[in-house]
């Protein structure tokens, strides 16, 4: 990541962020800082950069030329300039939007950014116009220049580029990411001034400690922050994944929105049946394997027994071939049928269950950039409180496909009769006491294949997979 200062005062910036983790970043070139000095862009031989506000008034105002000069000096070599596109440019301001951590987690994102300073009172607005991008506060009080701001923002954004934090340092959630503050903390000694640290810290027993911890979290955000509790959601997870691609893809996602999701494994047939209710306060991610452009085919279809209650949701159709086609569609179509608004929706790329060749390893490193770009979105849509209609492609209630079943295999001489099939097969296709697989009922997930502990069941892929692997397409998409 780059950082540029447009500033009139390039020491200080450069010294207050020389120490630290930050000055280890950028000696190690995690990050780069580069200040330009407005003055060296002045017209005049006393290098003045500031005049007298038209209209009177008490103060002054920096000249728009200068800074003109200064952000041009930046721009023109930018990367995003030789992409096509205009740079970021962050004029630091009290009337500006307040910084917080889903702003921190978009700008981290940026390969590089550039901060404008102001000083006195102000710029003139004509430049402001002709250059900012992004209009940024970093609290409802006035500083007497735009440097401490702008170092307070690069501080907070390096956090979030890859190896500035050490993994001692770095750590997936902390205090705001998901609008929580973060439990207390304690080190040695076991006393201090009479006090105790708590006993639970010291059982060594991690489930214990990761409750107590959550409990902490949640009683100290209701205490010390009750506008921030209002925000936060419970995620619950609710997901169909017979061979755990689209349950990975799901923890992925999850991972990055909440500290604490909730997993709700609709693979299970019993949790299929169960209602379970939502409230505006929760969130949803429905998650689910494409089959043919459309959702699998089961007797008790995915996420009909769910009510929502104007409940945001998120949706992902996780596909290992070709395209999910009809499947957001569908799912956008059940849940809001039932009390659910959609609030995002993406196509994530997963193993295919019939090639060891098509989605290998996917989600990988760099669907997981995608991944983080699509969870800052769902979490600025719901600070903002988007409430449109989201248009996903797809016919949201199309003609049920007929796949091109794999040929599946029994040998009865392998088998112990250990029923492992029959209770983890997910559409209940799987005759309890002949072990015949049920036709009409089949989804060919293959699942009784990877559940069976003897290799009494097995499939030939052969001809499908051929065919699939020869016309592949593994795009991830998102809205
Ligand atoms: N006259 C300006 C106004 O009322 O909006 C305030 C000018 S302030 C004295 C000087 C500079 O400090 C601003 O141009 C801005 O760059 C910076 N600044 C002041 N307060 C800030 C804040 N809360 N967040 C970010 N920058 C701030």
């Amino acid at each position: 990541m780059n950082f540029h200062v447009l500033t009139l005062f390039p020491e200080m910036v450069e010294q207050g962020l020389n120490t630290s983790i930050i000055g280890r970043a950028m000696k190690d070139k995690h990050i780069s800082l580069h200040t330009v000095n407005i003055r060296d862009f002045s017209d005049n031989k006393h290098n003045r950069v500031d005049d007298y506000p038209y209209g009177g008034g008490a103060g002054m105002v920096i000249q728009p030329e200068p800074v003109y000069r200064a952000y041009a000096s930046v721009a023109e070599t930018s990367l995003s300039r030789a992409a096509g596109k205009k740079p970021r440019c962050i004029y630091l301001t009290p009337q500006g939007k307040v910084f917080n951590q889903t702003m921190v987690e978009e700008f981290a994102q940026e390969e590089e950014l550039i901060f404008l300073c102001g000083h006195y009172e102000g710029i003139d607005e004509r430049v402001l116009q002709e250059i900012v991008t992004d209009y940024v506060s970093i609290g409802d009080y006035v500083l007497t220049g735009g440097e401490l701001a702008s170092m307070v923002m690069i501080d907070a954004i390096s956090r979030f580029v890859p190896g500035v934090l050490s993994n001692e340092e770095s750590a997936q959630f902390e205090s705001m990411q998901d609008n929580l503050l973060e439990y207390p903390h304690y080190t040695r000694p076991e006393e201090w001034h009479g006090q105790k640290v708590p006993s639970v810290l010291l059982t060594g027993d991690h489930n214990k400690i990761e409750s107590w911890r959550w409990e902490r979290s949640l009683e100290r955000t209701r205490e010390r922050r009750p506008d921030l509790m209002e925000k936060n959601r419970k995620l619950t997870v609710a997901y169909f994944s017979p061979t755990g691609g689209t349950r990975r893809a799901a923890e992925m996602l999850a991972g990055l929105l909440s500290q604490n999701p909730q997993y709700l494994d609709l693979t299970r047939r019993k949790f299929r049946k169960q209602t379970r209710r939502f409230t505006d306060k929760d969130l949803l991610l429905a998650a689910a394997p494409v089959y043919g452009g459309q959702l699998p085919q089961l007797k008790e279809a995915l996420f009909t027994n769910f009510r929502g209650n104007h409940t945001p949701c998120i949706l992902m159709a996780a596909y290992g071939n070709r395209h999910y086609e009809d499947t957001l569609a569908q799912m956008q179509d059940i849940l809001e049928a039932r009390g659910f608004y959609c609030i995002g929706a993406i196509a994530p790329v997963i193993p295919h269950i019939y090639s060891e060749k098509l989605g290998a390893g996917r989600p990988d490193a760099e669907d997981q950039k995608l991944f983080r770009r699509f969870a800052v979105t769902i979490k600025k849509r719901l600070e903002e409180n988007f409430q449109e209609h989201l248009e996903l492609p797809g016919n949201p209630k199309p003609e049920p496909k007929v796949l091109k079943p794999v040929q599946q295999f029994f040998d009865p001489d392998k088998c112990t009769g250990c029923q492992s099939c029959v209770q983890k097969c997910p559409a209940a296709a799987i005759d309890k006491d002949s072990h015949r697989i049920l036709e009409n009922l089949c989804v060919h997930c293959l699942r009784c294949e990877q559940a069976c502990p003897t290799g009494a069941r097995t499939s030939d892929t052969t001809a499908v997979r051929e065919r699939l692997e020869s016309s592949s397409r593994r795009v991830v998409e998102a809205y």
